[in-house]
């Protein structure tokens, strides 16, 4: 089918006047979680950045790599962990993580056949630029924050072509003001009603931790800290469960990052470069149209690439994802630790508390995150016929 049949084809989005509701909504605090509790997030990119760098290299410069299907599938799983923890550094948390997000799109079905990937992937979107770690693009993570999960109906006015719409699809049922992510930070389904499932998972996890007496001597004085890492923590968590109950999402990443259709990328491009080259002379960093447009092309480029290596690590036996996950957030927690307390303690001693806090995530969340995901997609699925048409 060309181009122009599938646009007649393809029905027509309706107008649904939400933005003055998003900003409502988002007020004073971003994701119900107050601002003041995050870190600085610039200070931690370099560091960061070192890291993935490093990760890189192994796998360009490992001598063995020649034998080396196990090195490979190692410094694959090592990148994945580390592009899965990666919104610790960026300070803006994930709410579900990408998984956990293409699941309930998958659900949402509201496109079929191959167009139930885009929607699938559309889904992951709206978090393509808490990735950008360094400078100057960093000076832009939040207004695109901002503009993905709250100004998300621009999207929709950008759709061109009847193919496309599945993709926009799955991008507006992740926003945070009525879809998807507004269950885990704002108003959960099935636990508290004026707090997101992460949030209160978060503390829950923060307060079991408290009994650790190595836990409560590192972070006791600084509750805020440990809530932050637990909140870290039970998002990534959440995609564990999320590939226990469907083993077929990582495979699906995977798909979709190896089908290189560019549509989100256009639809973005189309929604935001405008507003991003308007608005960044009073971001610090003054960038043209021709400029804003090839980041958002590059950065949904690295993070459609970094689809493959995340949907193969979700792949993974339960025991290797865990593996790799606390070897990523080992680095995390020291940089971020080395921002706020006096001295930053052993590796040894974080791995130990890591390898605490992850089973213990996992046990809390294990009997219900599935329901509260369930209940996200039969409220998106609402949403989705009342706010878009
Ligand atoms: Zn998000």
């Amino acid at each position: 089918m060309d181009e122009q049949a599938e646009a007649g084809v393809a029905e027509d989005f309706g107008l649904a006047g939400v933005v003055g509701q998003a900003d409502a909504v988002f007020g004073e605090k971003r994701d119900g979680v107050e601002k003041s509790n995050r870190p600085d997030p610039d200070l931690t990119f370099p560091v960061f950045e070192l890291i993935l760098y490093t990760a890189k290299e192994k796998i360009i410069q490992d001598p063995q790599k020649g034998k080396g299907e196990v090195f490979m599938k190692k410094a694959i799983c090592l990148l994945a962990a580390l592009s899965l923890g990666m919104a610790v550094l960026a300070g803006a948390a994930m709410a579900w993580e990408r998984g956990t997000h293409a699941f309930i799109a998958d659900k949402l079905k509201k496109a079929g056949g191959p167009y139930n990937i885009d929607e699938m992937y559309g889904a992951m979107a709206p978090d393509v630029f808490n990735y950008l770690f360094t400078m100057p693009n960093v000076a832009f993570r939040d207004y695109l924050y901002d503009q993905t999960h709250h100004q998300f109906l621009k999207v929709k006015e950008a759709v061109k072509w009847g193919y496309e719409k599945s993709s926009a699809y799955g991008f507006l049922s992740h926003n945070n003001v009525w879809g998807a992510d507004s269950t885990a930070h704002i108003a959960s389904r099935t636990l508290l009603l004026n707090e997101g499932y992460v949030i209160t998972k978060a503390k829950m996890l923060h307060d079991y931790l408290m009994m650790d007496p190595g836990y409560a001597a590192l972070v006791g004085p600084y509750p805020g800290i440990g809530i932050e890492i637990c909140h870290n923590v039970i998002e990534a968590a959440g995609d564990i469960i999320l590939a226990r109950n469907d083993a077929s999402v990582g495979a699906k990443l995977m798909e979709i990052a190896l089908r290189p259709k560019p549509h989100m990328q256009n639809l973005m491009v189309r929604a935001y470069a405008q507003g991003l080259a308007d608005s960044s002379n009073s971001l610090g960093y003054p960038i043209t149209l021709a400029q804003a447009e090839q980041l958002i092309r590059s950065e949904e480029t690295n993070f459609r690439m970094s689809c493959i290596s995340y949907g193969y690590l979700l792949q993974q036996s339960e025991s290797v994802i865990l593996e790799n996950v606390i070897e990523q957030f080992k680095e995390l927690a020291k940089s971020y630790l080395a921002l706020y307390l006096p001295a930053v303690p052993d590796d040894a001693i974080i791995v130990g508390l890591l390898e605490t806090s992850f089973p213990l995530a996992i046990g809390l969340i294990q009997n219900d995150y599935m329901k509260e995901i369930q209940a996200t997609i039969a409220m998106v699925k609402r949403n989705m016929v009342k706010e878009v048409k």
